[in-house]
């Protein structure tokens, strides 16, 4: 056993308004340069929806992630030879700027110039291309969400598959969440096992992914190869970039920017510990559907003495194993089995993680469409398909979401009952 100290995130979904404060201070702080004005090292997604850039979660059309091999072990899909020899001369497997799409706006100045009329005028949205090329990307970023009733892009959402689409078709059944994504500095990175410089390199003490840009030589095999679209090329540069989960900031004992402007104060930074010795081991999984439980059972308890007299021979600092006895990551994911990771199935052990959303499960129940007499509402019944947020956070499997669920609705039901006209009663235990 070999144990190492990785910082991590939690976001609860629950909780994400979509205002998309992070993805801008983000881009102030760190992209708002030439080269990177297509970057976004944090975004927000409306889910179902394409994502950015479109169609990411598309593995067979971009080749990202790990595969398995028959023998069992596992390989970049990108890193067959023939393979990496084809991409020396010409990757093709790059989103083009096209598939990161532009901006939109709204059609303001109608609002004050519109004849009279029985009706509010609406500020209608509009992209801010037009003609041949707007015919060509036809969407924009969140642009789902602002045309609801553009059904048929959405249900070309990947992950959307196993849920009815025909149900999805109807208006009454349309749900939507946000989904706000950033690099998941893995435990088993892509990008990393695809860099033919050795750019890209993950750091022993806190497992922050980071591309050395003295090394890196712009092959951008790194975009190919990450199965979350989290490495932006710079033009400007030549050289490829991607979220550095502000390690500068880590240093000096400040959050990250995302999770420091956060509106909804939904992101929780936390320091894990893992065995090293049995990554590959997770990322292997026969069925695709325990790697979720195959990538949990490598953490290991920071409250256990012997994790931590293992871990301090294995050199990590005193301040880290502090920091992980009290990580929120830790009770979250690990320890109250809540959060959940982004697509266990690219089997690069991804280190952010998700609460699944609540708010609809809660509305219905006010609104007594389920549960009855005092009993647990059927999750299984809920207004976003269960079968979608595990398509999203499980590989599938439905079990550990509905258990997360209950126990989430079960703690909101416990603190309203404790809490009286805004007081916390302490007399309940
Ligand atoms: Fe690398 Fe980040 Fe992509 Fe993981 S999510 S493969 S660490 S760029
Ligand atoms: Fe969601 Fe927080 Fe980002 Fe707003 S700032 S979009 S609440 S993650």
């Amino acid at each position: 056993m070999k144990i190492r100290a990785q910082i991590a995130m939690v976001l609860n979904l629950d909780k994400c308004i979509g205002c998309h404060t992070c993805s801008v201070t983000c881009k102030n702080v760190w992209t708002s340069r030439e080269g990177m004005e297509y970057a976004w090292f944090n975004n927000v997604e409306t889910k179902p929806g394409i994502g950015y850039p479109k169609e990411w979660e598309n593995q067979d059309r971009w080749n990202g992630g790990w595969r398995r091999k028959r023998n069992g072990q596992i390989e970049p899909r990108i890193g067959s030879k023939w393979r990496v020899l084809a991409n020396i001369f010409a990757n093709p497997d790059l989103p083009e700027i096209d598939d990161y799409y532009e901006p939109f706006t709204f059609d303001y100045e109608h609002l004050q110039k519109a004849p009279e009329m029985q009706a509010m005028p609406t500020a209608r949205p509009r992209s801010l291309v037009s003609g041949e090329r707007m015919e060509k990307i036809k969407w924009g970023p969140n642009w789902e969400e602002i045309l609801g009733g553009e059904f048929e892009q959405r249900s070309a959402d990947v992950n959307f598959e196993g849920v009815q689409k025909e149900i999805y078709g109807q208006f009454e059944n349309t749900f939507m969440m946000y989904l706000p994504r950033l690099c998941e500095h893995c435990l088993n990175p892509a990008c990393v096992a695809a860099c033919p410089s050795g750019a890209i390199y993950k750091r022993e003490e806190d497992g922050i992914v980071l591309i050395d840009q003295d090394k890196c030589r712009g092959w951008r095999m790194c975009v190919s190869g990450c199965p979350y679209k989290k490495i932006y090329y710079n033009w400007s540069s030549g050289k490829s970039e991607k979220c550095i989960f502000c390690y500068p900031r880590i240093e000096a004992g400040l959050t990250t920017v995302c999770s420091e402007t956060c509106v909804g104060r939904i992101r929780y930074l936390g320091v894990v510990l893992y065995d090293a010795d049995r990554i590959e081991e997770a990322a292997s999984a026969a069925d695709e559907q325990d790697l979720y439980e195959a990538q949990l059972s490598i953490f290991l308890d920071p409250n256990d003495p012997e994790v931590i007299a293992q871990a301090q021979a294995d050199g990590v600092p005193h301040n880290w194993l502090e920091a992980a006895v009290h990580s929120p990551v830790w009770k979250m994911a690990m320890d109250w089995k809540v959060a959940f990771p982004l697509h266990p199935e690219y089997r690069t052990l991804p280190m952010v993680w998700y609460v699944p959303p609540l708010s609809p499960i809660n509305a219905a129940v006010e609104a007594g469409k389920i549960g009855h007499d005092g009993e647990m509402p059927d999750v299984r019944s809920l207004r976003i398909p269960l079968k979608y947020l595990a398509n999203l956070l499980t590989a599938g499997k439905e079990e550990p979401v509905a258990t997360a669920l209950e126990r989430m609705l079960a703690m909101r039901a416990y603190m309203r009952a404790k809490t009286v006209d805004g007081v916390i009663d302490e007399s309940i235990p």
